[in-house]
């Protein structure tokens, strides 16, 4: 099989190896880190810097398309690798969405909702404007952060500058906290000849800023899941993307949708579409990055997922495996090797004829895994 070229060795990255293996392509893995959990199932695994050019060109030429499992690669490795092979997303759509003021200026520009926000870049621009219309806000780095890194909330004109000088005096948006009613996001795949297919909308629940729980279908109405669908789908044709794209949004209580972020990827919220439906997204990336028509997207049955997060006192091996007692229930585990507090390690995925069974079983399998759940450890 063609030899296809993956940035980034996460678990997004894993499962993106491991949907092309059951395709019948080899992967080439580019990653920094030498025990990432894509590296180690890859036929061919670089490890090295994502702007090293003999590396680059290495990939470029020996890969038949290149794609990427995380937004912040640089925006200039992808518009070299474009010179040798197929490169999905491009240079200019991962551009726009790793930078949060770029994105929401993009989103703005193009009609669609955000939530009330400005931009600060420097200190010097905390004394000129007003800012107090945001408050209380949450102030996000503008580049490089994740599961609620690089944010912090903020009440008072006060607390705001403390925050910037916090976050290193780097460029940020200072966002107002909305009253979230639930959020949700809809994941859209564009291929060859701009075909479109979506997954159904994940309701998602967030604890301390991380994906705790998906829940698929979301509970809401079907006009609200069908509104935010064409949204995704009108973000997807005026990046003029190709591949697989997420819309986060956040649903107020007038039924009005915001978008919160996009990611030029596979989602965490869409893991369920591995075990629940027809095509899973990993697929649908590869498909996209191949030039394959696409697959359904149907689902066969809900589901909800739950993710794995390290915790400071699981020393030894968690016992994560006790998932697999449960017949409806399927684990995926990433390979990583530490378990840092908080950091993703895996996710299971419970599947029922309605969500609010499957829900039921989640979140007994979850309080069984963690009887005491507290943020201190
Ligand atoms: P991800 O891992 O999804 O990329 P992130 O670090 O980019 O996360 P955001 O998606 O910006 O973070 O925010 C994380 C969560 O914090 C949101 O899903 C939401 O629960 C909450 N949040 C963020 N911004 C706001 C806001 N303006 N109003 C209310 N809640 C918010
Ligand atoms: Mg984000
Ligand atoms: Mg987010």
């Amino acid at each position: 099989g063609a030899m296809l070229g993956l940035l980034g060795g996460g678990q997004l990255g894993r499962m993106f190896v491991m949907a092309a293996h059951s395709m019948g392509y080899r992967v080439t893995v580019l990653d920094p880190s030498i025990d990432c959990p894509a590296g180690c199932i890859a036929d061919r695994f670089i490890c090295a810097d994502y702007t090293d050019r003999n590396t680059l060109h290495e990939l470029g030429s020996t890969c038949a398309g290149i794609t990427t499992e995380f937004e912040n690669i640089p925006a200039e490795s992808l518009r070299i690798l474009a010179e040798y092979c197929f490169v999905s997303p491009d240079a200019r759509c991962v551009s726009i969405t790793q930078d949060r003021i770029l994105e929401k200026q993009f989103l703005v520009a193009n009609g669609f909702s955000v939530a009330p926000f400005l931009v600060i870049q420097n200190p010097d621009e905390l004394s000129i404007t007003q800012y107090s219309d945001l408050f209380p806000g949450i102030l996000k780095v503008s580049r490089f952060g994740y599961d609620g890194k690089g944010q912090i909330r903020v009440n008072t004109q006060a607390e705001l500058n403390t925050a910037f000088a916090d976050l290193n005096n780097k460029s940020c948006v200072l966002e107002r906290l909305m009253p979230l009613v639930c959020e949700i996001s809809v994941i859209v795949a564009r291929g060859v000849d701009d075909e479109l297919r979506l997954f159904p909308v994940a309701e998602n629940q967030h604890d301390h800023g991380i994906l705790d729980i998906s829940i698929i279908p979301a509970r809401i109405s079907r006009d609200i899941a069908q509104k935010a669908q064409e949204i995704a789908i009108r973000v997807a044709e005026k990046l003029n993307y190709r591949g697989v794209l997420c819309v986060e949004f956040f649903i107020l209580e007038n039924d009005q949708l915001l978008i919160n972020e996009i990611a030029p990827r596979p989602h965490n919220s869409g893991h369920y579409t591995i075990d629940a439906c027809i095509t899973s997204q990993f697929e649908q990336q590869v498909r996209t990055l191949c030039g394959i028509p696409l697959g359904s997207t149907s689902m066969h049955s809900a589901a909800v997922m739950v993710n794995l997060l390290g915790d400071l006192w699981q020393k030894n091996e968690p016992n994560w495996k006790q998932v697999l007692q449960y017949s409806s229930t399927k684990l995926h585990l990433y390979g990583k090797r530490e378990a840092r507090p908080r950091r993703k390690m895996g996710h299971y995925t419970v599947l029922d004829t309605t969500t609010e069974t499957a829900l039921q079983q989640a979140l007994k399998i979850k309080h069984s895994l963690n009887p005491n759940p507290s943020l201190d450890n």
